[in-house]
């Protein structure tokens, strides 16, 4: 895989394990609020870190790390997700993909070849929104996004759906309706991200004012089944 980034130890990222994460370049959407955007847009501007560095680490840490995150980017748009993900497990390593869940196809072959023990899945917007935020052109999108999902749900995957949320573009109507389509894909957790105002894809976004934390907990509340809030340092801040 096109791995272009390492966090050597995570506390938050692979929920109850100590875990690292790996970048993968690229990626299929163009999301506005995206903190990655050189990782999405111009992947080969970082190094590239090599399989012999990567496993070397991964031997490294054996009996330290019980888990490796695969994030980007998008993992699951990469070929070789599969053959990379048999040699992390052959080192002993749990494996959490985080994914847009534009792929549900190369997440469930991963998933049943053994090689998935949880995912985290981004869940953007409403369904009827999902092209104009994500500007990826794939014909019905949130209808793989959903697919995704609802793999991860009847196969009893562990998973952390997520969102992250800007004023702009999530309104209290808006959430209130996606809240609807994940009730009805089975989704109870639902985790609502704080906007980070760092560098990102649109930067008309970072002037434009987000919802305090305050706010978003309130809204979260009112959303019911399960709805909580992540705040900026990656812990919960409100959870139902
Ligand atoms: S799916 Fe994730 S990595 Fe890709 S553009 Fe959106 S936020 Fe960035």
């Amino acid at each position: 895989m096109d791995i272009r980034g390492l966090t050597k130890f995570s506390l938050i990222d692979f929920p109850g394990k100590l875990a690292c994460i790996l970048y993968a370049g690229g990626c299929n959407f163009r999301c506005p609020y995206c903190h990655n955007p050189h990782l999405v847009l111009n992947p080969e501007i970082q190094p590239r870190l090599s399989d012999q560095f990567i496993f070397s680490f991964l031997e490294n840490r054996r009996g330290k790390l019980e888990g490796v995150v695969l994030s980007g980017g998008e993992p699951s748009a990469h070929p070789g997700l599969v053959g990379f993900s048999e040699k992390i497990k052959a080192l002993g390593y749990l494996i959490k993909i985080d994914t847009n869940g534009s792929n549900p196809d190369a997440v469930a072959d991963a998933h049943g070849k053994g090689l998935v023990d949880a995912l985290g899945i981004d869940y953007k917007t409403t369904a009827s929104s999902y092209g104009d935020l994500t500007k990826c052109g794939i014909d019905d999108i949130a209808g793989l996004v959903r697919k995704t999902i609802s793999y991860a749900i009847s196969n009893n995957v562990s998973v952390d759906v997520r969102t992250t949320i800007h004023k702009k573009l999530h309104t209290p109507e808006v959430l209130m309706q996606m809240r609807g389509e994940l009730n009805s894909l089975g989704v109870a957790a639902w985790t609502l991200q704080q906007f980070h105002d760092a560098e990102i894809i649109d930067d008309s976004l970072s002037g434009d004012p987000t919802y305090s934390d305050a706010e978003l907990i309130g809204i979260a509340g009112g959303l019911g089944n399960h709805t909580r809030v992540r705040g900026l340092k990656g812990s919960f801040i409100f959870n139902s």
